[in-house]
């Protein structure tokens, strides 16, 4: 629940913002009308308050024109598209870090309908073409308050060509379950190994939550399921101490959540930073036991100049014949669609 929540004049003039105020007003949330469309006031005395003041305002806002060309994000989708920017919890390692800027605070978007209808200019007829809403936030924690991921999946349901993604760290899928989505929307749930998430994801849900909130999604819809196809989302993957006992592990829990025949894929996210995203997060977690050590990685450019810290090549493939195999051991069905 955010402490804060603001709505700006244009948000409250679209009919999908006005159904984002009736829910967070359901929800007992004092309101704030803004008279302009720029957010103001959010920053604190220092970094700390400001991200203590960011993280827990909720402002409600028409995402700008330039959302409506979209962006490919390979290798999750083909197109990424944006229902919020921002997201309430406090992982240390967060990629938003890295890549949005100024105070974190979370933005919705109240034009959703109008993203969603743009979407179908990136439809090609003959071929699956797939939209990633989950870039820039964490869907399921907003979903409580915005309705905005049930609106995506509904509206993908009925499109003949196009896919919905979504991953979450949260839990609370109950909103989802009876939705008419087709088979189109691939839920997907974000797991770890226990320390990572003990030590380093902050106001998300335990793993046994997610665990089960990805058996409800995936249960046949007979069984008081959703039905949908789903997917685990293993990352950042971290040789921390002990990391092939806790990953074992892991993949035994999931193995024992979804003990049902069901459509389910794979998708493992190595640990990296920027020189960017490092400095952020060490100004918003100055006490992290994060290893953002560039000595001990190996360093990946990109087309743009940009550089990335990764684990070195050895290590990479160690880790990557690990999951392979234990993945493979497990889910013999269920195929890694990449690994990175
Ligand atoms: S749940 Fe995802 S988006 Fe939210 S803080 Fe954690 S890593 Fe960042």
């Amino acid at each position: 629940m955010p402490k804060r929540v603001v709505f700006t004049p244009d948000a409250l003039d679209q009919p999908f913002g006005q159904q984002i105020l009736a829910r967070v007003e359901a929800h007992g949330l004092e309101i704030e009308r803004l008279k302009s469309n720029r957010l103001t006031g959010l920053r604190g005395s220092d970094t700390r308050e400001t991200y203590r003041n960011a993280k827990s305002t909720l402002a409600v806002v028409c995402a700008p024109p330039s959302a409506l060309r979209l962006q490919p994000t390979p290798p999750s989708a083909d197109w990424q598209m944006n229902l919020a920017e921002g997201c309430p919890a406090h992982c240390q390692y967060c990629y938003l870090a890295g890549s949005l800027s100024g105070p974190p605070v979370v933005k919705v978007f109240a034009n959703l309908p109008e993203l969603l209808m743009n979407t179908a200019a990136y439809e090609q007829p003959g071929r699956i073409t797939s939209f990633e809403v989950s870039c820039y936030t964490d869907v399921l924690a907003l979903e409580h308050l915005t309705g905005s991921l049930a609106e995506c999946v509904r509206y993908f349901g009925q499109r003949a060509v196009a896919r919905l993604r979504f991953v979450s760290k949260f839990n609370q899928v109950g909103p989802l379950l009876g939705l008419p989505h087709a088979g189109h929307t691939r839920a997907r749930i974000s797991l770890n190994a226990e320390p990572v998430v003990r030590q380093l994801e902050g106001g998300t849900a335990s793993v046994e939550a997610r665990l089960q909130a990805l058996r409800r999604l995936a249960l046949p819809v007979a069984e008081g399921g959703g039905g949908y196809p789903v997917g685990v989302v293993l990352a950042p993957i971290m040789p921390v101490p002990g990391w092939e006992q806790h990953y074992r592990q892991l993949l035994d829990r999931v193995a024992a959540a979804l003990d049902f025949p069901c459509d389910l894929t794979l998708e493992c996210i190595t640990h990296r930073f920027t020189p960017g995203s490092k400095q952020v997060l060490l100004d918003w977690y100055p006490a992290t036991v994060l290893d953002l050590d560039e000595a001990t990685r190996a360093v990946k450019r990109n087309k743009f100049g940009g550089t990335k810290y990764v684990y070195p090549p050895a290590d990479m493939h160690t880790l990557k014949q690990f999951f392979q195999q234990e993945w493979q051991q497990r889910f013999p069905q269920a195929p890694l669609l990449y690994w990175t």
